[in-house]
């Protein structure tokens, strides 16, 4: 049993679906369970419904604009019974979603518990699109509504899934469907509490529902159809040779998505990790390419690192002090200033003098959580324990990632040494002790170019079995 999902833009047009049908067809003996997104933008223009509802105005336009759009897409895929069959389902899902809007419009109020419910609606259209299209072109499928299977606490928005009881419900309801012949087309990102309330597993968490079935059912693999062509050595929009990665394993696709490379959230691939199922990620617009392939078993690039990624639009908060060595309560105390503010930190070094500790945070963090620690360690500063705490703005981190690093030296010199060579001035350094990046920060002026210098100095676009 192969799990396929298909994401927004695979899902976003008739066109698409026409895609997806094909893809469908050409993989059909494999035994296929398929897990869906909303179409393309439909989960944001949920929210924006609902937000404007709170606000006491009817997004009537809005919705109509989703009942077309639904509409449409069934009556450009579906003919005869399975049409009339789709669009009265879908009728009835948009005239229950207008319904809900109108209570929150009367109630001015929208609680997450209320946005999960809204943000639902997506998936639950997109299943029915889907499976109307394939069932049309011949194909047996059935949509399948996941809150029945995938159950969660109420962390609305952002729901924990109970592994045991999705897994046990997931493989008992969903094996039978498919040793019948059937293919279910199931609704990813959404669930249910144990009383039924529906939940979402967190925005773009489709790929996750997908891992959760994959993991459930023992597939053999887990296929993310997507927009793209797989994992890169680069991002193609700042490396003109950037190339696609056949093969990466587990660590190293958590290594890149942490590091901006559009990957996959490792939080999502963790089902499927478990039972070391592949995944793969293809490109549902340019099937003759194929993708990349995450799995625990991969080829060690030749010079041990396979992809240079990059975030960029970051600050480096500066904690500077000389008694911040002998204040062991300096770390824990920024550490909850930082999670009470909910501030990512993407990076953090201290040298051994202990004389600074440096944070890396996104652009937008950086104002309010500056203010937090000033805050935070006020009698500190105004006793001049603490000398400072200070911002440097536009910065970007590059990391170099690659699972053959793990005690292959020279990485580090090689890295620096080109960059040095050219004149690009590296402002602070990590590296953590899995050995599988090594991360520093640049001027965001200096990123492409060092971006490009060190994909070329480890050979990341020259062809070889190394693709
Ligand atoms: N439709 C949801 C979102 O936009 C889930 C997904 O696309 O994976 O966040
Ligand atoms: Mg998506």
């Amino acid at each position: 049993m192969i799990v396929m999902k298909f994401g927004g833009t695979s899902v976003g047009s008739a066109e698409a679906i026409q895609q997806v049908v094909e893809i469908v067809r050409k993989y059909r003996e494999r035994d296929l369970l398929v897990v869906l997104s909303a179409m393309s933008t439909v989960t944001d223009s949920l929210r924006e419904m609902a937000a404007e509802a709170c606000g006491g105005t009817e997004p009537s336009s809005s919705l109509s604009a989703l009942r077309k759009r639904h509409d449409e897409t069934i009556r450009a895929l579906a003919e005869g019974e399975e049409r009339n069959r789709a669009l009265e389902v879908c009728e009835g899902l948009i005239d229950e979603l207008s319904g809900i809007l109108h209570g929150i419009t009367l109630l001015k109020e929208l609680s997450p518990r209320s946005v999960d419910l809204v943000s639902s609606f997506g998936e639950r259209l997109s299943v029915v699109v889907v499976s109307a299209a394939l069932r049309s072109a011949g194909l047996s499928s059935l949509p399948v509504d996941a809150r029945e299977y995938v159950k969660t606490n109420e962390r609305y928005t952002e729901a924990e899934v109970n592994f045991a009881e999705t897994e046990r419900r997931l493989s008992a309801g969903l094996v039978p469907m498919v040793s019948d012949g059937r293919i279910p087309i199931i609704t990813g990102f959404i669930g249910s509490t144990d009383e039924g309330v529906t939940t979402t597993l967190g925005r773009g968490a489709s790929d996750y529902t997908a891992s959760l079935v994959a993991g459930a059912i023992q597939a053999e693999e887990v296929w993310i159809w997507t927009d793209v062509d797989g994992a890169m050595t680069a991002d193609p929009r700042m490396v003109e040779d950037a190339r696609v990665l056949k093969e990466i394993s587990y660590l190293e696709a958590a290594e890149m998505s942490y590091f901006g490379a559009k990957v996959l959230h490792p939080m999502t691939m963790q089902p499927a990790v478990k039972q070391e199922i592949p995944i793969r990620i293809r490109n549902t617009f340019r099937t003759e390419n194929g993708g990349t392939v995450i799995s625990s078993r991969t080829f060690e690039a030749p010079l041990g690192v396979k992809a240079v990624t990059s975030i960029d639009r970051l600050c480096l908060i500066v904690v500077e002090g000389t008694s911040l060595s002998r204040t062991p309560d300096t770390h824990a105390r920024l550490f909850k200033t930082t999670a009470e503010r909910k501030t990512q930190v993407i990076m953090i070094t201290q040298a051994s003098s202990e004389h600074d500790i440096c944070l890396v945070v996104d652009e937008k963090d950086s104002q309010g959580t500056v203010r937090a620690l000033k805050k935070e360690f006020r009698h500190e500063v105004a006793e001049g324990s603490l000398e400072e705490i200070s911002v440097q703005p536009d910065l970007a981190v590059v990391a170099v990632v690659g699972g053959g690093m793990k005690g292959t030296p020279g990485i580090a010199a090689r890295t620096f040494g080109i960059l040095g060579e050219h004149g690009v001035n590296i402002i602070a350094i990590a590296q953590g002790s899995s050995e599988l990046n090594i991360s520093f920060i640049v001027e965001r002026n200096d990123l492409q170019k060092t971006v490009q210098l060190v994909h070329a100095s480890f050979g990341l676009g020259e062809d070889g079995d190394f693709e």
